[in-house]
């Protein structure tokens, strides 16, 4: 699991919004959505339409506001950055602006986003009546909500579902007339909001002594799916549907089962009625499996029969090389993929280990026989470099294992090789992030290496060494870095995009 992002967009001038006349029409909706009413809530994907579109809690937070009768209306950081895609609003004229923050650079997105809106990006600077409540959620804000406590009046950690009836009930009576104060005193007591208003270093320590905690949406209880289908995400023309919440496995690295624990395996029945119900309403090329690891879900290969059954294709989010089958190989061979997406993440056996993933080249080889005899004749390898314990022969070695796979199986490669960045709340958090430096001089180690193995033309894409320096340095912010945002918001709208 890894970030996939580049650095925010310098954001263009505002336009009438008509373009999403376009995007919408292309939207199908599984399901009637409900019309919606009061309060108005702007919910915030500061991220571009086809990423967002393809992130499942945003559809459910989505439709669960409409079921509850909100007048929610969607925005999102490109391609068009302040007005709505519902009724072609304005941010800045919504009372309730929330944002699912899934990643890093989206925090700056967002922040980018209430610039352009003229609105103060300090909460303390927002305390009058005339400014809207804003609050934020998603996978960033649980692994660190510090970031955000100078910047939103509420934060929610871990999952949305069970704390949005709570959030409706609150703009409801604030709606009615009431006071600002009272309203976030009533969201501080809810044991999974938090509300920095109340004192920052309160905020903290709730988390630290356990006061506060994640929200955990039962198992089950989630919709399971998707509620459009549209060509423009960045899956296609996909149906969401949702296996697993949490992972069973806890890489060192990997921020997924801090944000997402514990693991929630939904039924196989449960998962099947959904599949049904939305291929009985709506018309879609592909499944696209909303899974940490598709091999660990126990019912997958009776999926697979129903999907391909249906005349679906079917994408994987993830796939674990050593829990790859031919069964699943066969899917994706199906839906008319011709290359296989892995990440060994590491090019020697014991680091690879060390990561985690207890497979050593020998087994990639044997596996990927085995893809190739299924008729999948390319393959991409997603690596990191600056791992902890990392030698300069493990960063070679990337080149090594990438050589042998193409020299014995014959196969298409394309490398992705990415700097590792210590997240908080995983067991690597306490590493040392490698630097731009750092990064820089094992990229050069790395490319000379592909160069001589593999040849000057071998296609490998290398992360940015500045961008993951970003990430690094939001992912570890604290109240105190609003300078330090503001000043890059600044930096950003004049222009200079690669500001860090
Ligand atoms: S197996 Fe689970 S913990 Fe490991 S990288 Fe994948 S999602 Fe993260």
């Amino acid at each position: 699991m890894r970030g996939r992002r580049g650095a925010p967009a310098v954001l263009g001038p505002s336009r009438s919004g008509r373009e999403w006349e376009s995007v919408t029409l292309k939207e199908v909706a599984v399901l009637p959505v409900p019309r919606g009413g009061d309060p108005s809530w702007a919910l915030v994907f500061p991220s571009d339409y086809g990423t967002a579109i393809s992130n499942l809690g945003f559809h459910y937070v989505f439709y669960q506001l409409k079921r509850l009768g909100v007048g929610v209306e969607r925005f999102f950081h490109s391609p068009i950055p302040n007005i709505s895609v519902e009724n072609r609003r304005s941010l800045q004229d919504f009372p309730v602006i929330t944002a699912s923050i899934a990643y890093e650079p989206d925090a700056l997105n967002f922040l980018q986003l209430l610039d352009l809106a003229g609105i103060p990006l300090r909460r303390k600077q927002r305390e009058t009546e005339g400014f809207p409540i804003i609050g934020a959620a998603g996978a960033f804000t649980s692994i660190n909500p510090s970031m955000l406590l100078a910047v939103s009046d509420f934060i929610v950690l871990g999952d949305g579902e069970p704390v949005i009836p709570f959030l409706v009930n609150c703009f409801r009576d604030y709606a009615r007339g009431g006071a600002r104060e009272k309203l976030l005193k009533t969201m501080d007591e809810h044991p999974s909001i938090l509300v920095p208003e109340a004192g920052e270093e309160k905020a903290l320590d709730s988390l630290k002594n356990g006061s506060k905690g994640a929200a955990i949406t039962p198992c089950g209880q989630s919709l399971g799916h998707g509620i459009w289908i549209t060509p423009n995400s960045a899956f296609g023309d996909t149906l969401l549907l949702e296996l697993q919440r949490g992972c069973m496995r806890g890489c060192p690295y990997c921020v997924l089962p801090a944000c997402f624990s514990p693991l929630r395996q939904r039924p196989l029945e449960a998962v099947l009625q959904a599949l049904e119900k939305c291929a009985s309403q709506a018309t879609f090329a592909q499944v696209g499996l909303v899974t940490p690891e598709a091999g660990d879900y126990p019912g997958l290969d009776e999926l697979l029969d129903r999907i391909e059954s249906l005349g679906k294709g079917v994408s994987f989010a993830s796939l674990r090389i050593d829990n790859l089958t031919p069964r699943m190989v066969r899917s994706l061979r199906g839906s008319g993929r011709e290359s296989l997406t892995i990440a060994p993440e590491a090019g020697t056996d014991s680091l690879r280990l060390h990561c985690g993933k207890p497979f050593t080249n020998g087994q990639i080889l044997d596996k990927l026989e085995m893809v190739r005899r299924e008729g999948m004749k390319k393959v991409k390898l997603y690596f990191m470099v600056g791992l902890p314990t990392e030698t300069d022969e493990d960063v070679l070695a990337i080149a090594g294992l990438a050589g042998m796979i193409r020299k014995e199986l014959h196969m298409g490669i394309s490398l992705s090789v990415n700097a590792f960045v210590p997240k908080p709340l995983t067991p690597w958090g306490s590493q040392a992030f490698i630097g731009i430096r750092g990064a820089e001089r094992k990229f050069k180690l790395l490319k000379r290496a592909i160069a001589e193995y593999l040849g000057k033309g071998f296609e490998a894409r290398f992360s940015s060494p500045r961008e993951a320096e970003l990430e690094y340095r939001l992912s570890w912010a604290g109240p105190e870095a609003v300078d330090w945002m503001e000043n890059l918001v600044e930096k950003r709208k004049r222009g200079n995009k690669n500001a860090i």
